[in-house]
This record gives C-alpha cells, sequence and structure tokens, in this order.
C-alpha cells in the first residue's frame, strides 16, 4: 500500500527504531511509549485490521511479541499483547500490529 505509514516504516522509507525484522515481519519502538517497553510487531504484507488477518500471520504476530518479550527480559514479569480492532478500540494505523507493553504494572479494564 502506498500510503499506509506501516508498509512505510517496514520498506524502511521512514525512519523507526527497529528491534528486530525477518521477511516476514518487522517490530519497531512506538514513537509516543504506553510503558518502558512498547514495541509494534507488523506483517510485512499489509492487512488492515484483525477482521483481515488470517490464523497463520496472527500466530507469527504473537510468535514475535513472546520472543520480544523475553529479549526485552519481560517474559517472567509479565507483559500484556494488545491488538485494537477499528474506531472503539481505539485503532488508528488501518495496518494490522501487534503493541507489545510491559515494564511496569498494568491496569485492568484497561481504558
Ligand atoms: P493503534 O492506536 O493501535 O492503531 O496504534 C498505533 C500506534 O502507532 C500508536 O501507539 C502510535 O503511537 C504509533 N505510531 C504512530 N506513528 C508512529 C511512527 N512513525 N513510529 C512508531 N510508532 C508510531
Ligand atoms: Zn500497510
Amino acid at each position: 500500500m502506498n500510503d499506509c505509514l506501516f508498509c512505510k516504516i517496514a520498506g524502511k522509507k521512514i525512519p523507526s527504531m527497529i528491534v528486530r525484522e525477518t521477511d516476514e515481519w518487522v517490530a519497531f519502538r512506538d514513537i509516543n511509549p504506553q510503558a518502558p517497553t512498547h514495541v509494534l510487531v507488523v506483517p510485512r504484507k499489509h492487512v488492515a485490521t484483525v477482521n483481515d488477518l488470517d490464523p497463520a500471520t496472527a500466530g507469527m504476530l504473537v510468535e514475535a511479541g513472546k520472543s520480544i518479550a523475553r529479549e526485552e527480559g519481560l517474559a517472567e514479569r509479565g507483559y500484556r499483547l494488545v491488538l485494537n480492532c477499528n474506531a472503539e478500540a481505539g485503532q488508528t494505523v488501518f495496518h494490522v500490529h501487534l503493541h507489545l507493553l510491559g515494564g511496569r504494572t498494568m491496569k485492568w479494564p484497561p481504558g
């Protein structure tokens, strides 16, 4: 997608703080972090929302999030993986992204 922010980040047309990348996905630090660790994992292929997400890609994003959580020292402390879908959930970028949040105690219910 020509006009998609996260396609541009994945294609390195826009700079970001990349944490790790593979042929299938890119993980980078959120520009407005909501926790000491706040990483976004995106598939390289453009998928707009969770409603359009296939099981293999969904599993891949979760596996990437788990692996980065471990690298960030969060696996035993705890962390949150979040997928916001559409307006009421607060999705603002319409290229699917898994939020990895950690490094502080989280509250429930979320805001
Ligand atoms: P969501 O509200 O779930 O769509 O999340 C979008 C996230 O993308 C927000 O947490 C933003 O802070 C983050 N974001 C927006 N622009 C950038 C950018 N250029 N680099 C990194 N993160 C970004
Ligand atoms: Zn995209």
